[in-house]
């Protein structure tokens, strides 16, 4: 089956790191029999927005809606705003979001070779942070109220049925895990502040009968703040998180410095019949058109998006062995001492992309036929 990948390349080093995860997507066609991805490159972002007055034509919508999975680089630029004075990327990420239902932000933390964590005697880190995507304080994003130049707010909106999918997203994530690295338990936390927000107890409450639906799996509770500090000290206690969209937001970056920073950290934003993989940082405008982003967290986010399509199509044996080809190369690459500028490394975004790119071609000649 031909799978049709709706392709953002986004804003800043968008374009850089989504054609790197794109090359090491088509080693993969090369040697996997049978994996057919059709690359459909669209537009929209900040730079689009400034020259077109608009986050994104409808026939990229339009394409959103019929693609098979999304794949995204970064988008938004700090110069380019809307008249609200906020930045181009959220109308569109978020609308997204909202329009194909993408409720789980899954965000998986764990180390990658010959990357330095915050706290380099620390290696027990394991995790996947699963961010409400579509409600929180993000569910009256571009609304909330305007009065003149004096106030504006934005509303937490904590639903039943969204907080039900979302747990129920994290404890089927839980399942099919190994647990966490401190004793194998599988476990989910909710991550709240259930103590001074109604919304938020709500959304414990709801968690909590979720909870009661998977008596195999171990759940428990943090409040986001002491959270913020033990998940540094403590990465080890913790397996699969689920909590509201910006707490998820805010805590997925501080999660990242578990692992060493940004470039490593992966992302997709999954429904129950889209999703959209992306990594989980910015577009680095101070940094772009220089070849020197890492492109890590994209090409494992396009993994990730491989191994979604695989559980969609469990007939299609191509999407699981790619998506395997992917991990390991990327392993590998790294392994060799292969790495960009921000992990002390010496390659460029585009010559580490090559490298991955190698390794897939050199690994599935040795698996395919
Ligand atoms: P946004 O709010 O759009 O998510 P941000 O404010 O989180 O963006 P980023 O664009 O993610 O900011 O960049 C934060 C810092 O991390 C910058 O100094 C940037 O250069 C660095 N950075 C982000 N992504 C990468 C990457 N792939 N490779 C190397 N450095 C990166």
């Amino acid at each position: 089956m031909t799978y049709q990948v709706a392709t953002l390349r986004g804003d800043g080093i968008g374009p850089e790191i989504v054609d790197e995860a794109v090359k090491a997507l088509r080693a993969a066609q090369e040697v996997v029999p049978g994996l057919d991805l059709e690359f459909t490159f669209l537009a929209a972002g900040a730079d689009h927005y400034a020259a077109h007055a608009e986050v994104a034509p409808d026939s990229t919508w339009q394409a959103l809606h019929e693609a098979d999975a999304i794949l995204m680089g970064s988008m938004g630029h700090p110069d380019i705003r809307m008249p609200d004075g906020t930045e181009v990327q959220g109308h569109f990420i978020v609308n997204v979001r909202k329009k194909l239902h993408l409720y789980a932000g899954v965000r998986p933390i764990k180390f990658y070779p010959g990357a330095r964590g915050v706290n380099p005697a620390q290696k027990d880190v394991d995790l996947v942070l699963v961010r409400e995507s579509t409600e929180g304080l993000f569910a009256s994003f571009g609304g909330g109220a305007e009065i003149e130049d004096e106030v504006y707010s934005d509303t937490m909106i904590v639903t039943r049925r969204g907080t039900e999918r979302v747990a129920r997203y994290a404890f089927g994530l839980a399942r099919a895990r190994s647990g966490r690295p401190l004793d194998g338990a599988r476990t989910v936390t909710c991550v709240d502040k259930a103590n001074i927000f109604r919304s938020l107890a709500f959304f414990r409450k709801v968690f909590d009968e979720v909870a009661a639906e998977h008596g195999d799996i171990h759940s428990d509770h943090a409040l986001v703040d002491s959270f913020s500090m033990l998940l540094m000290q403590h990465p080890e206690r913790y397996d699969v998180l689920v909590t509201e969209n910006m707490f998820g937001d805010i805590l997925s970056d501080l999660a990242a410095a578990l692992v060493g920073g940004l470039g490593l950290a992966p992302s997709g934003d999954i429904g129950d019949r889209h999703a959209m993989f992306q990594p989980a940082h910015g577009s680095a405008p101070d940094i772009a058109g220089q070849d020197r982003a890492n492109p890590v967290a994209t090409i494992v986010s396009a993994r990730m998006m491989l191994d979604w399509l695989a559980q969609r199509h469990p007939d299609d044996a191509a999407l699981p062995a790619a998506a395997d080809l992917v991990e390991r190369a990327v392993v590998e690459t790294m392994e060799a001492g292969d790495r960009t500028v921000d992990l002390g490394g010496s390659l460029t975004c585009s010559g580490f992309g090559d490298a991955v790119a190698a390794t897939v071609r050199r690994l599935g000649a040795g698996t395919a036929a």
